[in-house]
């Protein structure tokens, strides 16, 4: 079965690189230019200095023809991908050109005021303003000042809390934080009902989390892991330490001190927790740098799941995650955390360095940088682009409830580019064209994909007998169980049409479908 699988993967690579080499291919020619691959990469919004391309664009030397073409893009789905355009958002130049126009009309706003508990923050640039935007798949576009560093101030809260769940695990995390939004300040000197801080989004959540971090190794060893950490979820070089930030938030913080004292006076800390150095190490944390991109990055690793798009490895573990997203959600924002959920809908955290960063799970990390804020302590510009963005995308969480026709919802390109695509799929199943289906597949619209009436390819193979590209579309994992909208699945139309040979097929104990 598993050679057969190998059989058909590569099968189905050979037809997709012909697919892309002949329409690469302009006029008569029958090789195509290394400056034609950089192009293509260049529009996918992929970097052609990504470390998964370099090597393989490296070792293009010259025009390539069929064979050399399929040499190099067998060796990537990635390259395979840029070139096909099918990255999880497709159309990427139009995607960057909605993006550019709804920051532009940002950019004039000029409410706000930053924020002046200490003078670094009070000195900032009010005029700086950046977005940045990185895909699952790793495109990127950023606008603005985007390579400008800010430090993250509660933008860390996440990574702490994240941090925190690997070492001890949710379960033990929890026992010293609760999950629920406060209602009040994020600095509020104030505990739940059971003596805890609301949740890890607030400052007594994050110091109660930080305590929870590398407990047994010294102050310096924990500032390197986190730092560490942050490099290994964006651009190193993206990350740095700004002291003098640090040096005043720890002589201004009489309320983190309060808080700190507050939870000891409760039994909230686990025993034995030296508050002064879990306080020092929070302080640490807030006062780390980075830019726009760099946390756009940190978005997309959390949106893909805790992998990072570009090294591909894994940072968190989904689970760590998928919590860490959930409590984004609902006390992300400080006291806009409801109607950012609500409005927005889509996992969010903010700070007062200007940062927002707004993660999109399995699409992108998003970062907007304005260090304006409104009284709430938000930047008056990200929300305004958060609300445009929701206006003219599908992100919301709950948008299928409405069933709303996708206005430019950035996966939407991508399903309005194939729906002809998943028609003509099922429509070749139905005829038997096994050839036709694969071509088809290869140029990226998924075997499983369901028409509007949550047809199959499977079910019109059923339909219409085709019992040879119903074992082709059974071995390939196509799911013989997925009702249409009248509930019928492949198996049951196979049944009451008493295809015998068919419903064998799915009887048979070999597959593992
Ligand atoms: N370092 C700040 C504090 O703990 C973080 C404030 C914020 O960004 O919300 O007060």
């Amino acid at each position: 079965m598993n050679k057969q699988k190998t059989f058909i993967d590569n099968t189905l690579i050979e037809q997709e690189v012909k697919l892309l080499f002949d329409a690469l291919c302009t006029g008569d020619n029958s090789f195509i230019s290394k400056e034609c691959i950089l192009e293509a990469i260049n529009k996918s919004g992929i970097d052609k200095n990504d470390g998964r391309l370099k090597e393989i664009l490296h070792n293009i030397n010259g025009n390539l023809n069929q064979e050399s073409f399929y040499d190099l893009s067998s060796q990537s789905a990635l390259l395979r991908k840029c070139l096909s355009g099918n990255l999880v958002i497709p159309d990427f130049e139009s995607f960057s050109k909605n993006i550019l126009n709804i920051f532009k009309k940002t950019a004039k706003i000029k409410e706000g005021k930053v924020a002046d508990y200490i003078p670094q923050l009070a000195r900032v640039n009010p005029d700086y303003f950046a977005v940045s935007i990185c895909t699952i798949d790793g495109q990127e576009y950023s606008i603005g000042d985007y390579d400008q560093k800010f430090c993250f101030q509660s933008t860390c809260k996440p990574i702490i809390y994240c941090l925190a769940q690997e070492e001890v695990g949710a379960k033990k995390v929890h026992e010293h934080v609760g999950f629920e939004p406060s209602g009040l300040g994020f600095n509020e000197l104030s505990l739940d009902r059971n003596k805890k801080p609301h949740n890890p989004m607030i400052n007594a959540g994050a110091i109660m989390c930080s305590s929870l971090i590398k407990r047994k190794e010294n102050i310096a060893d924990k500032f390197d892991f986190v730092m560490q950490k942050m490099k290994e979820l964006c651009n190193p070089t993206d990350i740095s330490f700004n002291n003098s930030v640090y040096l005043s938030e720890r002589q201004t913080a009489d309320r983190n001190f309060a808080l700190a004292y507050y939870m000891r006076e409760n039994n909230a800390f686990p025993a034995s927790t030296d508050i002064l150095e879990t306080l020092d190490f929070y302080f640490q944390c807030c006062s780390i740098e980075t830019n726009a991109k760099g946390m756009a990055q940190i978005g997309a690793a959390l949106a893909n799941s805790g992998i990072s798009p570009f090294t591909e490895k894994r940072i968190f573990n989904n689970q760590t995650v998928q919590n860490c997203l959930s409590l984004m959600h609902t006390c992300g924002m400080y006291d806009y955390s409801g109607e950012f959920a609500f409005k927005i809908g889509v996992p969010a955290k903010s700070g007062v360095s200007g940062a927002l960063l707004m993660v999109i799970p399995d699409l992108m990390g998003i970062c907007i940088w304005s260090p304006l804020l409104d009284r709430i302590g938000n930047s008056v510009k990200g929300i305004e682009f958060c609300k445009d963005l929701a206006k003219q995308y599908n992100i919301h969480n709950f948008n299928s409830i409405t069933g709303e026709k996708p206005k430019k919802d950035p996966k939407s390109q991508r399903f309005d580019d194939t729906s002809k695509g998943v028609l003509a799929l099922i429509e070749a199943a139905g005829k038997g064209d096994i050839n036709e289906v694969q071509k088809i597949n290869a140029s990226g619209v998924p075997l499983d994909a369901v028409d509007y009436d949550g047809r199959t390819a499977l079910h019109l193979a059923v339909a219409e007998r085709q019992v040879e590209m119903v074992q082709f579309l059974f071995d390939n994992h196509v799911n013989p169980k997925t009702k249409d909208r009248w509930g019928h699945t492949p198996i049951s139309e196979a049944k009451d049409n008493s295809y015998k040979e068919i419903v064998e097929i799915f009887s048979s104990t070999t597959n593992d479908a």
